[in-house]
């Protein structure tokens, strides 16, 4: 029998895909290759925008997740420039630690994303397929065949693509192809007993001089625990010829800002490593029949390498467009071209405002400067952690005269 929906992937897209047409009463089926919990490297940093996302399709799903034991609330962000100086930039300009709910989190994806796969399986509208991986999609005229390994076909006249980064179905359906220069390579370890950390929970970002353009960071996880890695772009590394999984040893193992505090640390799990697709280009993310969510659809910040706010974001807006699609019984690329205008209109400033940022890390001197300025000047400082919660904000570091206020300016 056909259905209308099938969602293609159980990460965070395509679980929030499922729960925002499930609020709508939209059934579907939600296919996924792996059983949950499984591993998804990453450095399992949940932002306010997944918390504030998944909130609008439904407050209980954070509510329930602040009081699961397996993640720690994060307060901000600390940015440490080549010159070693450090910006704490707090995720609220005024808050509580004591009192607050966290903004943001931080939880083995392992878990999280258990922990959403079994809210989705727990809704009555949803059919989930675990251990069903997707080899083939066959389009028969106005409907898909969905082929899995050693599974039935499936049938249906959406398909919602949501495989995450390595998704075949992004190139050879959606015509997308792996550009170097809007593409990261990460490598995550697992560590236990990392010493000096910073305080309330602050995720770490550190532009380490002999490294850039990559970055580096350490975020704490619960049970003393702490996600530590790399990533750079992918033409830098072919440039550059780097062996990530190498540097992020050396730096840990020989750099006077880590060695103390990794000296009696102990590694807890393989180095390991995956690649980011980022948003920093807009491509066409739908077709007749079809839509791309998340890593498949290569929404990725540029900057922060966060990707798990925009693949819910993407995953909620191509549930709505799926409901007015079967409303106006059109799955057309016609009528599904609106989901590529909402997700840029929502996405599109923020992501190229990031890529702007993730140009200033070619100029160290003017990083380390921003910094330094802003560790004297509470103005400054307070403008800074406005841009990361405000786009007109952000607009400013586009602006030469910001930098040339910064250069001659008190
Ligand atoms: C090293 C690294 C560090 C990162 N750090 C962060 C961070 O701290 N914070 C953040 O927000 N983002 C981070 N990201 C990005 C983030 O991991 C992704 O953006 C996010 O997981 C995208 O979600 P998704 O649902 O689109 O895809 P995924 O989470 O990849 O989910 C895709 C799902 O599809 C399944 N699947 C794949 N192929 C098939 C198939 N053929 N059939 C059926 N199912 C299939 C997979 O098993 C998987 O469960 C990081 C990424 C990397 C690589």
């Amino acid at each position: 029998m056909t259905q209308d929906v099938v969602v293609i992937g159980g990460g965070p897209g395509g679980v929030a895909t499922a729960l925002t047409l499930a609020k709508a009463n939209v059934p579907c089926t939600l296919v996924e290759k792996a059983s949950f919990p499984r591993d998804k490297i990453c450095g399992d940093a949940i932002s306010g925008k997944v918390v504030a996302t998944l909130n609008r399709i439904d407050p209980a799903i954070m509510d329930e997740f602040g009081g699961f034991p397996a993640q720690v609330g994060s307060w901000g962000v600390s940015f440490i420039a080549p010159n070693r100086k450090a910006l704490r930039v707090p995720f609220q300009r005024e808050y509580d630690a004591a009192t607050d709910t966290p903004p943001g989190f931080i939880s083995k994806r392992t878990d999280f994303d258990h922990f959403l796969w079994q809210r989705a399986k727990a809704h009555p509208l949803i059919a989930t397929r675990e251990e069903h991986e997707v080899t083939h999609l066959l389009r028969h005229g106005e409907h898909w065949i969905i082929r899995g390994k050693e599974q039935p076909d499936l049938s249906a006249r959406l398909v919602i693509i949501a495989n995450g980064a390595q998704s075949t179905f992004s190139r050879t359906i959606g015509g997308l192809e792996k550009d170097n220069r809007h593409y990261c390579a990460g490598i995550r370890t697992y560590w236990s007993g990392v010493k000096d950390m910073e305080a309330d929970n602050f995720i770490e970002l550190h532009f380490v001089k002999d490294f850039l353009p990559g970055y580096l960071w350490i975020f704490p996880l619960p049970n003393g625990q702490a996600n530590v890695g790399v990533g750079m772009r992918s033409d830098y590394i072919s440039k550059k010829k780097v062996n990530l999984k190498q540097e992020l040893m050396r730096i840990l193992r020989e750099d006077a800002a880590f060695k103390d505090c990794f000296a009696n640390a102990t590694l807890d799990d393989d180095p390991k490593g995956f690649g980011l697709p980022l948003g920093s280009t807009q491509r066409p993310i739908s077709g007749d029949g079809f839509m791309l969510i998340g890593d498949a659809a290569s929404l990725i910040d540029p900057f922060t390498g966060e990707g798990i706010g925009n693949a819910i974001i993407s995953g909620k807006v191509a549930a709505e467009v799926a409901v007015k699609a079967l409303e106006k019984q059109n799955f057309t690329h016609n009528a599904l071209q609106m989901y590529d205008k909402e997700v840029y209109r929502k996405l599109g400033r923020e992501l190229q405002l990031s890529y702007r940022l993730q140009q200033l890390v070619n100029y160290p001197w003017l990083f380390n400067l921003v910094v330094n300025k802003a560790n004297r000047n509470e103005t400054l400082q307070e403008t800074i952690s406005c841009m990361f919660e405000d786009l007109d904000m952000r607009q400013r570091l586009k602006q030469p005269g910001f930098y040339w206020k910064l250069l001659f300016g008190g």
